[in-house]
Protein backbone atom coordinates (compact mmCIF):
# COMPACT_ATOMS: atom_id res chain seq x y z
CA UNK A 1 0.00 0.00 0.00
CA UNK A 2 2.09 2.70 1.19
CA UNK A 3 4.28 1.43 -2.36
CA UNK A 4 0.49 2.72 -4.33
CA UNK A 5 0.43 5.73 -2.14
CA UNK A 6 3.94 6.67 -3.14
CA UNK A 7 2.85 6.12 -7.02
CA UNK A 8 0.01 8.26 -6.53
CA UNK A 9 1.63 11.13 -5.19
CA UNK A 10 3.83 10.70 -7.94
CA UNK A 11 1.05 11.49 -10.32
CA UNK A 12 -0.04 14.16 -8.69
CA UNK A 13 2.82 15.88 -8.46
CA UNK A 14 4.42 15.01 -11.97
CA UNK A 15 1.32 15.41 -14.15
CA UNK A 16 -1.54 16.77 -12.40
CA UNK A 17 0.11 20.01 -10.63
CA UNK A 18 1.81 21.28 -13.99
CA UNK A 19 -1.70 21.57 -16.16
CA UNK A 20 -2.98 22.70 -12.86
CA UNK A 21 -2.74 26.97 -14.10
CA UNK A 22 -4.11 25.80 -17.42
CA UNK A 23 -7.39 24.03 -15.60
CA UNK A 24 -7.52 27.14 -13.32
CA UNK A 25 -7.54 29.55 -16.10
CA UNK A 26 -9.85 27.74 -18.32
CA UNK A 27 -13.40 26.45 -18.57
CA UNK A 28 -13.17 22.85 -17.67
CA UNK A 29 -15.01 21.94 -21.32
CA UNK A 30 -11.76 24.07 -23.43
CA UNK A 31 -9.09 21.99 -21.43
CA UNK A 32 -11.16 18.92 -21.86
CA UNK A 33 -7.85 16.88 -24.20
CA UNK A 34 -5.43 17.67 -22.40
CA UNK A 35 -7.32 16.23 -18.78
CA UNK A 36 -7.94 13.40 -21.24
CA UNK A 37 -4.11 13.05 -21.70
CA UNK A 38 -3.96 12.87 -17.71
CA UNK A 39 -6.77 10.10 -17.65
CA UNK A 40 -4.83 7.91 -19.99
CA UNK A 41 -1.80 8.81 -18.24
CA UNK A 42 -3.67 7.26 -14.53
CA UNK A 43 -4.56 4.18 -16.27
CA UNK A 44 -1.09 3.69 -17.54
CA UNK A 45 0.11 4.20 -14.11
CA UNK A 46 -2.21 1.65 -12.76
CA UNK A 47 -4.40 4.12 -10.51
CA UNK A 48 -7.74 4.14 -12.13
CA UNK A 49 -10.54 3.65 -10.15
CA UNK A 50 -9.40 2.74 -6.96
CA UNK A 51 -12.54 1.90 -5.82
CA UNK A 52 -14.23 -0.18 -8.34
CA UNK A 53 -13.44 -4.05 -7.91
CA UNK A 54 -11.08 -5.50 -11.28
CA UNK A 55 -13.99 -6.98 -12.72
CA UNK A 56 -14.97 -3.22 -13.32
CA UNK A 57 -11.71 -2.27 -14.21
CA UNK A 58 -10.53 -0.63 -10.52
CA UNK A 59 -8.36 -1.42 -7.64
CA UNK A 60 -10.60 -3.13 -5.18
CA UNK A 61 -9.59 -0.75 -2.62
CA UNK A 62 -11.21 -1.09 1.01
CA UNK A 63 -12.44 2.34 2.15
CA UNK A 64 -9.65 2.90 4.41
CA UNK A 65 -6.92 2.82 1.78
CA UNK A 66 -9.38 4.55 -0.48
CA UNK A 67 -9.77 7.21 2.06
CA UNK A 68 -6.04 7.83 1.79
CA UNK A 69 -5.36 8.15 -1.92
CA UNK A 70 -8.45 10.44 -1.80
CA UNK A 71 -6.40 12.95 0.77
CA UNK A 72 -3.52 12.40 -2.15
CA UNK A 73 -6.04 13.03 -4.98
CA UNK A 74 -7.62 15.68 -2.77
CA UNK A 75 -4.16 17.95 -3.57
CA UNK A 76 -5.37 19.13 -6.80
CA UNK A 77 -8.85 20.01 -8.18
CA UNK A 78 -8.19 17.92 -11.10
CA UNK A 79 -6.99 15.06 -8.82
CA UNK A 80 -10.18 12.49 -8.32
CA UNK A 81 -11.55 13.17 -12.02
CA UNK A 82 -7.94 11.82 -12.95
CA UNK A 83 -8.60 8.99 -11.86
CA UNK A 84 -12.05 8.26 -12.14
CA UNK A 85 -13.26 8.79 -8.28
CA UNK A 86 -15.10 12.32 -9.16
CA UNK A 87 -18.59 13.04 -7.60
CA UNK A 88 -21.21 12.79 -8.79
CA UNK A 89 -19.95 9.70 -10.61
CA UNK A 90 -17.99 7.35 -8.15
CA UNK A 91 -21.20 7.69 -5.83
CA UNK A 92 -23.27 7.03 -8.83
CA UNK A 93 -20.95 4.09 -9.40
CA UNK A 94 -21.25 2.54 -5.97
CA UNK A 95 -24.66 2.57 -5.99
CA UNK A 96 -24.94 0.29 -9.18
CA UNK A 97 -22.52 -1.86 -8.25
CA UNK A 98 -24.29 -2.44 -5.10
CA UNK A 99 -27.42 -2.23 -6.45
CA UNK A 100 -27.87 -2.41 -10.51
CA UNK A 101 -29.29 -4.75 -12.08
CA UNK A 102 -26.85 -6.56 -14.38
CA UNK A 103 -28.83 -4.72 -17.23
CA UNK A 104 -28.20 -1.66 -15.58
CA UNK A 105 -24.31 -2.50 -14.40
CA UNK A 106 -23.56 -3.77 -18.31
CA UNK A 107 -25.00 -0.79 -19.77
CA UNK A 108 -24.47 2.09 -17.14
CA UNK A 109 -21.66 1.18 -14.64
CA UNK A 110 -19.68 -0.40 -17.31
CA UNK A 111 -18.55 2.81 -19.49
CA UNK A 112 -19.28 5.17 -16.54
CA UNK A 113 -16.38 3.03 -14.88
CA UNK A 114 -14.47 3.45 -17.90
CA UNK A 115 -14.79 6.69 -18.37
CA UNK A 116 -16.28 6.87 -21.48
CA UNK A 117 -19.64 8.96 -20.40
CA UNK A 118 -20.21 10.88 -16.83
CA UNK A 119 -23.51 11.12 -14.90
CA UNK A 120 -25.33 13.16 -12.53
CA UNK A 121 -27.67 13.24 -9.20
CA UNK A 122 -31.15 14.48 -9.26
CA UNK A 123 -32.00 14.75 -5.71
CA UNK A 124 -32.84 18.56 -4.54
CA UNK A 125 -35.68 20.25 -5.83
CA UNK A 126 -35.58 24.28 -6.52
CA UNK A 127 -39.73 24.58 -4.37
CA UNK A 128 -38.74 22.23 -1.37
CA UNK A 129 -36.05 22.20 1.69
CA UNK A 130 -32.89 19.56 0.31
CA UNK A 131 -31.75 19.27 3.84
CA UNK A 132 -35.57 17.33 3.97
CA UNK A 133 -34.75 14.69 1.35
CA UNK A 134 -38.17 13.03 1.90
CA UNK A 135 -40.08 15.71 1.24
CA UNK A 136 -39.84 16.10 -2.61
CA UNK A 137 -42.71 17.57 -5.69
CA UNK A 138 -41.18 15.60 -8.29
CA UNK A 139 -43.05 12.18 -9.48
CA UNK A 140 -43.48 9.12 -10.87
CA UNK A 141 -46.41 7.27 -12.02
CA UNK A 142 -47.24 3.69 -13.09
CA UNK A 143 -48.38 3.70 -16.70
CA UNK A 144 -48.38 0.24 -18.07
CA UNK A 145 -44.52 -1.04 -18.19
CA UNK A 146 -43.09 2.69 -18.08
CA UNK A 147 -43.06 4.79 -15.08
CA UNK A 148 -43.88 8.51 -15.94
CA UNK A 149 -41.15 11.40 -14.25
CA UNK A 150 -42.14 14.86 -13.94
CA UNK A 151 -41.04 17.50 -12.03
CA UNK A 152 -38.00 19.63 -11.46
CA UNK A 153 -34.70 19.41 -10.12
CA UNK A 154 -31.62 21.72 -8.98
CA UNK A 155 -27.47 21.24 -8.44
CA UNK A 156 -27.80 18.39 -10.61
CA UNK A 157 -23.45 18.58 -10.15
CA UNK A 158 -22.30 17.88 -13.79
CA UNK A 159 -25.54 17.70 -15.58
CA UNK A 160 -24.03 18.93 -18.61
CA UNK A 161 -22.45 16.54 -21.09
CA UNK A 162 -23.43 13.91 -18.62
CA UNK A 163 -25.26 10.60 -19.68
CA UNK A 164 -27.57 9.29 -17.22
CA UNK A 165 -29.21 11.19 -14.25
CA UNK A 166 -30.15 9.17 -11.26
CA UNK A 167 -33.38 10.54 -10.14
CA UNK A 168 -35.61 10.40 -7.11
CA UNK A 169 -38.96 10.63 -7.71
CA UNK A 170 -42.14 10.07 -5.66
CA UNK A 171 -43.73 6.73 -6.38
CA UNK A 172 -45.97 5.93 -3.40
CA UNK A 173 -47.34 9.56 -2.03
CA UNK A 174 -48.90 7.82 0.39
CA UNK A 175 -46.66 5.44 2.29
CA UNK A 176 -46.99 4.77 5.51
CA UNK A 177 -43.47 6.34 6.51
CA UNK A 178 -42.30 9.50 4.71
CA UNK A 179 -38.80 7.87 3.91
CA UNK A 180 -41.02 5.19 1.60
CA UNK A 181 -42.58 7.31 -0.98
CA UNK A 182 -39.54 7.89 -3.00
CA UNK A 183 -37.74 5.60 -5.84
CA UNK A 184 -34.52 5.87 -7.67
CA UNK A 185 -34.64 5.79 -11.34
CA UNK A 186 -31.68 5.87 -14.24
CA UNK A 187 -32.96 8.22 -16.84
CA UNK A 188 -30.89 8.67 -19.64
CA UNK A 189 -30.73 12.56 -20.68
CA UNK A 190 -31.44 11.27 -24.22
CA UNK A 191 -35.09 10.35 -22.72
CA UNK A 192 -37.78 12.45 -24.33
CA UNK A 193 -38.97 15.24 -21.69
CA UNK A 194 -35.81 15.48 -19.96
CA UNK A 195 -34.30 18.69 -20.51
CA UNK A 196 -31.22 20.48 -18.84
CA UNK A 197 -32.76 24.13 -18.06
CA UNK A 198 -29.63 25.83 -17.19
CA UNK A 199 -26.31 25.80 -15.66
CA UNK A 200 -26.70 27.87 -12.18
CA UNK A 201 -23.91 30.11 -11.61
CA UNK A 202 -22.36 28.82 -8.55
CA UNK A 203 -19.95 31.71 -6.68
CA UNK A 204 -19.53 33.97 -9.61
CA UNK A 205 -19.05 30.59 -12.33
CA UNK A 206 -21.32 29.31 -14.62
CA UNK A 207 -19.63 26.13 -14.94
CA UNK A 208 -19.25 24.23 -18.22
CA UNK A 209 -19.60 20.41 -18.11
CA UNK A 210 -17.76 18.21 -15.36
CA UNK A 211 -17.73 21.34 -13.38
CA UNK A 212 -21.17 22.60 -14.01
CA UNK A 213 -24.58 22.75 -11.60
CA UNK A 214 -27.34 21.54 -13.56
CA UNK A 215 -31.20 22.71 -13.79
CA UNK A 216 -33.78 19.79 -15.12
CA UNK A 217 -36.96 19.42 -15.47
CA UNK A 218 -39.20 16.44 -16.44
CA UNK A 219 -42.15 16.44 -18.52
CA UNK A 220 -43.79 12.90 -19.10
CA UNK A 221 -40.32 11.52 -19.55
CA UNK A 222 -41.15 8.03 -19.77
CA UNK A 223 -38.72 5.56 -18.55
CA UNK A 224 -38.88 1.71 -18.68
CA UNK A 225 -39.96 -0.29 -15.21
CA UNK A 226 -36.39 -1.64 -15.36
CA UNK A 227 -35.12 1.70 -14.64
CA UNK A 228 -35.80 1.71 -11.32
CA UNK A 229 -32.95 1.04 -9.15
CA UNK A 230 -33.63 -1.24 -5.70
CA UNK A 231 -37.06 -1.87 -5.02
CA UNK A 232 -40.20 0.70 -5.38
CA UNK A 233 -39.86 2.85 -2.20
CA UNK A 234 -36.87 2.59 -1.23
CA UNK A 235 -35.12 5.45 -3.11
CA UNK A 236 -34.28 7.60 0.04
CA UNK A 237 -32.98 4.74 1.39
CA UNK A 238 -30.46 4.22 -0.72
CA UNK A 239 -29.58 8.02 -1.17
CA UNK A 240 -28.65 7.66 2.75
CA UNK A 241 -26.18 4.92 1.33
CA UNK A 242 -25.07 6.72 -1.77
CA UNK A 243 -24.30 9.50 0.69
CA UNK A 244 -22.50 8.00 3.71
CA UNK A 245 -19.67 6.77 1.85
CA UNK A 246 -20.14 9.85 -0.51
CA UNK A 247 -19.16 11.99 2.69
CA UNK A 248 -16.38 9.72 4.23
CA UNK A 249 -14.61 10.55 0.26
CA UNK A 250 -15.39 14.03 0.26
CA UNK A 251 -14.05 14.55 4.05
CA UNK A 252 -10.66 12.87 2.98
CA UNK A 253 -10.45 14.92 -0.14
CA UNK A 254 -10.99 18.25 2.20
CA UNK A 255 -8.12 17.38 4.59
CA UNK A 256 -6.25 16.92 0.83
CA UNK A 257 -7.15 20.60 0.15
CA UNK A 258 -5.76 21.07 3.75
CA UNK A 259 -2.65 19.62 3.12
CA UNK A 260 -1.69 21.64 -0.12
CA UNK A 261 -3.01 24.88 1.50
CA UNK A 262 -0.23 24.24 4.34
CA UNK A 263 2.16 23.62 1.88
CA UNK A 264 1.68 26.36 -0.20
CA UNK A 265 1.60 28.68 2.82
CA UNK A 266 4.93 27.36 4.07
CA UNK A 267 5.84 27.71 0.57
CA UNK A 268 5.05 31.19 0.21
CA UNK A 269 6.15 32.67 3.82
CA UNK A 270 9.76 31.59 2.71
CA UNK A 271 9.92 33.10 -0.12
CA UNK A 272 8.06 36.09 0.18
CA UNK A 273 9.83 39.12 2.28
CA UNK A 274 8.48 41.86 3.64
CA UNK A 275 11.50 44.13 4.10
CA UNK A 276 15.16 42.76 3.01
CA UNK A 277 15.91 39.08 4.64
CA UNK A 278 12.81 39.57 6.51
CA UNK A 279 10.31 36.23 4.94
CA UNK A 280 6.78 36.21 6.11
CA UNK A 281 8.40 32.89 8.04
CA UNK A 282 9.46 34.91 10.63
CA UNK A 283 6.13 36.47 11.73
CA UNK A 284 4.77 34.99 14.59
CA UNK A 285 1.28 34.92 13.13
CA UNK A 286 2.13 33.45 10.47
CA UNK A 287 4.34 31.14 12.12
CA UNK A 288 1.10 30.20 14.49
CA UNK A 289 -1.08 29.86 11.07
CA UNK A 290 1.09 27.07 10.38
CA UNK A 291 1.12 25.07 13.54
CA UNK A 292 -2.44 25.44 14.09
CA UNK A 293 -3.20 24.06 10.63
CA UNK A 294 -0.95 21.50 11.09
CA UNK A 295 -2.83 20.24 14.20
CA UNK A 296 -6.30 20.80 12.82
CA UNK A 297 -5.37 18.90 9.51
CA UNK A 298 -4.27 16.50 11.71
CA UNK A 299 -7.26 15.63 14.05
CA UNK A 300 -9.22 15.98 11.06
CA UNK A 301 -7.20 13.52 9.33
CA UNK A 302 -7.27 10.81 12.72
CA UNK A 303 -10.88 11.53 12.65
CA UNK A 304 -11.67 10.50 9.76
CA UNK A 305 -9.60 7.59 9.87
CA UNK A 306 -11.49 6.52 12.88
CA UNK A 307 -14.65 7.07 11.36
CA UNK A 308 -13.44 4.43 8.12
CA UNK A 309 -12.69 1.94 10.86
CA UNK A 310 -15.89 2.33 12.80
CA UNK A 311 -18.37 2.03 9.16
CA UNK A 312 -16.20 -1.00 8.25
CA UNK A 313 -16.22 -2.49 11.51
CA UNK A 314 -20.04 -1.97 12.63
CA UNK A 315 -21.97 -0.62 9.09
CA UNK A 316 -23.24 2.88 8.39
CA UNK A 317 -25.82 2.79 10.48
CA UNK A 318 -24.15 2.57 13.83
CA UNK A 319 -21.25 5.05 12.71
CA UNK A 320 -24.47 7.83 11.79
CA UNK A 321 -22.89 9.80 14.54
CA UNK A 322 -19.21 9.98 13.18
CA UNK A 323 -20.26 10.46 9.78
CA UNK A 324 -22.51 13.04 10.53
CA UNK A 325 -19.05 14.28 13.04
CA UNK A 326 -16.87 14.24 10.12
CA UNK A 327 -19.06 16.36 7.79
CA UNK A 328 -19.53 19.46 9.85
CA UNK A 329 -16.06 19.14 11.66
CA UNK A 330 -13.36 18.51 8.70
CA UNK A 331 -15.26 21.76 6.41
CA UNK A 332 -14.65 23.93 9.39
CA UNK A 333 -11.22 22.80 9.43
CA UNK A 334 -10.88 23.81 6.10
CA UNK A 335 -12.18 26.69 6.16
CA UNK A 336 -9.99 27.77 8.47
CA UNK A 337 -6.66 26.61 6.98
CA UNK A 338 -7.70 28.04 3.33
CA UNK A 339 -8.15 31.37 4.91
CA UNK A 340 -4.78 31.62 6.79
CA UNK A 341 -3.55 30.18 3.64
CA UNK A 342 -4.83 32.81 1.83
CA UNK A 343 -4.37 35.33 3.68
CA UNK A 344 -0.36 34.70 3.73
CA UNK A 345 -0.61 34.67 -0.04
CA UNK A 346 -1.64 38.60 0.08
CA UNK A 347 -3.30 39.43 -3.30
CA UNK A 348 -1.73 37.03 -4.66
CA UNK A 349 -3.98 34.74 -3.21
CA UNK A 350 -6.77 35.67 -4.73
CA UNK A 351 -5.43 35.03 -8.17
CA UNK A 352 -5.88 31.98 -10.20
CA UNK A 353 -1.91 31.44 -10.03
CA UNK A 354 -2.65 28.57 -7.17
CA UNK A 355 -5.87 26.72 -6.50
CA UNK A 356 -6.55 28.66 -3.14
CA UNK A 357 -9.09 31.00 -4.68
CA UNK A 358 -10.79 28.66 -6.49
CA UNK A 359 -11.29 26.23 -3.37
CA UNK A 360 -12.37 29.47 -0.85
CA UNK A 361 -15.06 29.87 -3.30
CA UNK A 362 -16.06 26.44 -4.70
CA UNK A 363 -15.40 24.10 -1.46
CA UNK A 364 -18.06 26.91 0.45
CA UNK A 365 -20.42 24.69 -0.69
CA UNK A 366 -18.67 21.56 1.54
CA UNK A 367 -20.93 22.99 4.99
CA UNK A 368 -24.36 22.81 2.42
CA UNK A 369 -24.36 19.90 0.20
CA UNK A 370 -24.65 16.43 1.54
CA UNK A 371 -26.40 17.79 4.64
CA UNK A 372 -26.17 20.97 5.64
CA UNK A 373 -23.58 21.47 9.26
CA UNK A 374 -26.80 22.36 10.57
CA UNK A 375 -28.90 19.51 9.72
CA UNK A 376 -25.86 16.94 11.06
CA UNK A 377 -25.23 19.04 14.52
CA UNK A 378 -29.09 18.47 15.00
CA UNK A 379 -28.95 14.75 14.49
CA UNK A 380 -25.73 14.11 16.30
CA UNK A 381 -26.89 16.61 19.75
CA UNK A 382 -30.71 14.17 19.33
CA UNK A 383 -29.10 11.21 19.09
CA UNK A 384 -26.83 12.29 22.40
CA UNK A 385 -29.74 13.84 24.41
CA UNK A 386 -31.57 10.32 23.66
CA UNK A 387 -29.15 8.95 26.16
CA UNK A 388 -29.81 10.79 28.88
CA UNK A 389 -33.63 10.86 28.58
CA UNK A 390 -35.53 7.64 31.03
CA UNK A 391 -36.59 5.00 28.78
CA UNK A 392 -40.12 5.11 27.60
CA UNK A 393 -42.30 2.94 29.58
C1 LIG B 1 -22.18 23.13 -5.15
C2 LIG B 1 -23.36 22.27 -4.85
C3 LIG B 1 -23.48 21.03 -5.45
C4 LIG B 1 -24.61 20.24 -5.23
N1 LIG B 1 -24.75 19.05 -5.90
C5 LIG B 1 -25.92 18.38 -5.81
C6 LIG B 1 -26.16 17.23 -6.63
O1 LIG B 1 -25.29 16.80 -7.41
N2 LIG B 1 -27.37 16.62 -6.54
C7 LIG B 1 -28.36 17.06 -5.70
O2 LIG B 1 -29.43 16.47 -5.67
N3 LIG B 1 -28.15 18.14 -4.91
C8 LIG B 1 -26.97 18.81 -4.95
N4 LIG B 1 -26.77 19.93 -4.20
C9 LIG B 1 -27.84 20.40 -3.34
C10 LIG B 1 -27.55 20.23 -1.87
O3 LIG B 1 -27.58 18.87 -1.51
C11 LIG B 1 -28.55 21.09 -1.09
O4 LIG B 1 -28.22 22.45 -1.34
C12 LIG B 1 -28.56 20.79 0.39
O5 LIG B 1 -29.11 19.53 0.67
C13 LIG B 1 -29.35 21.86 1.18
O6 LIG B 1 -30.64 21.99 0.64
P1 LIG B 1 -31.18 23.45 0.24
O7 LIG B 1 -30.16 24.14 -0.58
O8 LIG B 1 -32.52 23.27 -0.32
O9 LIG B 1 -31.23 24.25 1.61
P2 LIG B 1 -32.49 24.26 2.62
O10 LIG B 1 -32.91 22.88 2.92
O11 LIG B 1 -33.48 25.22 2.13
O12 LIG B 1 -31.78 24.85 3.93
C14 LIG B 1 -31.28 26.18 3.99
C15 LIG B 1 -30.51 26.36 5.28
O13 LIG B 1 -31.40 26.17 6.37
C16 LIG B 1 -30.73 25.57 7.45
N5 LIG B 1 -31.45 24.35 7.84
C17 LIG B 1 -32.08 23.48 7.02
N6 LIG B 1 -32.62 22.47 7.76
C18 LIG B 1 -32.33 22.71 9.05
C19 LIG B 1 -32.57 22.02 10.28
N7 LIG B 1 -33.25 20.85 10.31
N8 LIG B 1 -32.10 22.58 11.43
C20 LIG B 1 -31.43 23.75 11.40
N9 LIG B 1 -31.15 24.42 10.26
C21 LIG B 1 -31.59 23.91 9.12
C22 LIG B 1 -29.32 25.26 7.00
O14 LIG B 1 -28.45 26.29 7.48
C23 LIG B 1 -29.40 25.32 5.50
O15 LIG B 1 -28.17 25.70 4.90
C24 LIG B 1 -25.62 20.71 -4.37
C25 LIG B 1 -25.48 21.95 -3.74
C26 LIG B 1 -24.38 22.74 -3.98
C27 LIG B 1 -24.29 24.08 -3.31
Amino acid sequence: MTDLLARYAAFVDDVLLPLEPLVLAHPWTAVASQIDTARQEARHRGLWAPHLPAAFGGLAMPMAEFAEVSAILGRTPIGHYACNVQAPDVGNMELLLAHGSAEQQARFLRPLAAGQIRSCFGMTEPARAGSNPVWLDTTAVRDGEAWVINGRKWFATSAEGASFCVVLAVTTPGAAKPHQRASMFIVPTDTPGYALARNIPVMGHVGAGYASHGELTFTDCRVPASAMIGAEGAGFLLAQERLGPGRVHHCMRWIGVCDRAIDLMCRYALRRETAPGEPLAYKQVVRHWIAESRAETEAARLFVRDTVAKLERVGQRAARDEISMIKYFVPSVMQKVLDRALQVHGGYGLTDATPLANWWAHERAARIYDGPDEVHKDAVAKHTLAQYLPPRG
